[in-house]
């Protein structure tokens, strides 16, 4: 037999042993004594209270009377216990505070443990605005649709010229509708895929080319004068259909809402390759995009003025989808916007 003296628990340095038990976990985690007296933090409670130490007082780091008060009731025998606890500073965050007993050598201690439910709740929020929106966007063309069945059944049954106006409404709204349901089937489809990258090789060049001739006509409609400028091909890994949605996007907005700015009303498309990146541009001349607003324009359902994006078609998904686009390719998308002087949409990709 090894004669060595082996270092059992009992004898090892019990404060190491809880540190170092501690410091595997994931959240952050203080462990105080029957006096309140902090005996072992790990990183991620040393980050969420800077001034949380060994041997200090835990009402000095912890100032939560909720959790001060749930640690007493443990430490005088009380049952695990679970708090909330939001701090308001430097940003808003929502934590679930478990405090439980742990007793060595007949000494009574208690562990408290954060769980940052900032993120879940965040995530909660985004998905019941986004089923009000949705339920909201589909359910104002539905209303109108109502109505106007209900005046071409009673009050306007025999009128021939009402029933043609009313009917042409009807088409504009179910297809508003459709668009729209269109959209949000996209939206998921490229989400349930957006940890696949796309592998085929294709030509972006090419892309931009055919999206500039399908949206040339609707340039030509509105007077818009729209200007291409590209390398001969640019070759990436990518998905085609994909990449003609973010092109058509890009450059329908800018055709969209480019208008009102400079005269003539020009776009933009261009094509650029540099050090391993390729980025595709879409610049035009209008009334540009409110500072305030840029970083949200990629949410779902936001739009810079509600009345004119529903006025023009628009979904408020498009560059919802762009951004999902472009992140299932590991690009990135930017928007510069100058007041008085135009919008620039950028996606960078690597080549
Ligand atoms: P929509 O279907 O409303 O066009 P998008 O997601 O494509 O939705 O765009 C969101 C909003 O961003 C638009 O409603 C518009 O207010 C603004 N926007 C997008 N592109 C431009 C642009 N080129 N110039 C000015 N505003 C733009």
């Amino acid at each position: 037999m090894n004669d060595a003296k082996l270092q059992t628990p009992a004898e090892a340095d019990h404060s190491q042993i809880v540190s170092a038990l501690i410091g595997a976990l994931p959240d952050p985690v203080l462990v105080v004594d029957g006096n309140r007296r902090i005996i072992a933090t790990n990183s991620g409670a040393r980050i969420l209270f800077t001034n949380a130490t060994v041997g200090g007082a835990l009402t000095l780091s912890v100032r939560a009377p909720d959790i001060l008060d749930a640690v007493l009731r443990i430490l005088d025998g009380g049952e695990r216990e679970c708090v909330l606890w939001s701090e308001p500073v430097p940003v808003e965050r929502l934590f679930e505070v478990y405090v439980s007993a742990f007793t060595y050598e007949g000494y009574r201690a208690a562990v408290i443990e954060f769980r940052d439910l900032t993120e879940a709740r965040r995530v909660e929020r985004m998905r019941v605005d986004f089923i009000a929106n949705a339920s909201h966007e589909l359910r104002t063309p539905l209303a109108s649709l109502l109505g106007f069945i209900e005046t071409l059944q009673g009050p306007a049954k025999d009128d021939t010229a009402a029933r043609e106006q009313f009917l042409g409404i009807m088409r504009d709204q179910a297809r508003r509708m459709t668009r729209l349901v269109d959209d949000l089937l996209s939206l998921s489809r490229i989400e349930q895929n957006e940890h696949v990258r796309p592998q085929t090789p294709v030509d972006l060049v090419a892309i931009v080319r055919h999206v500039v001739d399908t949206l040339a006509p609707v340039a030509n409609e509105g007077g818009v004068e729209l200007m291409v400028s590209t390398p001969k091909t640019a070759m990436i890994a990518g998905d085609r259909d994909e990449l003609i949605r973010v092109a058509e996007n890009l450059v329908e907005n800018a055709i969209k809402y480019g208008a009102g700015g400079g005269s003539p009303q020009r776009v933009t498309v261009s094509v650029t390759e540099s050090g391993g990146l390729t980025t595709l541009e879409v610049r035009d001349n209008g009334p540009g995009i409110p500072p305030e607003h840029l970083p949200r324009l990629t949410e779902r359902f936001y739009r810079v003025d509600a009345p004119t994006s529903r006025a023009k078609g628009g979904t408020g998904l498009g560059l919802a989808i762009v951004k999902h686009i472009v992140s299932r390719h590991r690009g990135r998308l930017s928007v510069e916007s100058t007041l008085g002087s135009g919008s620039t949409f950028r996606v960078t990709l690597k080549k």
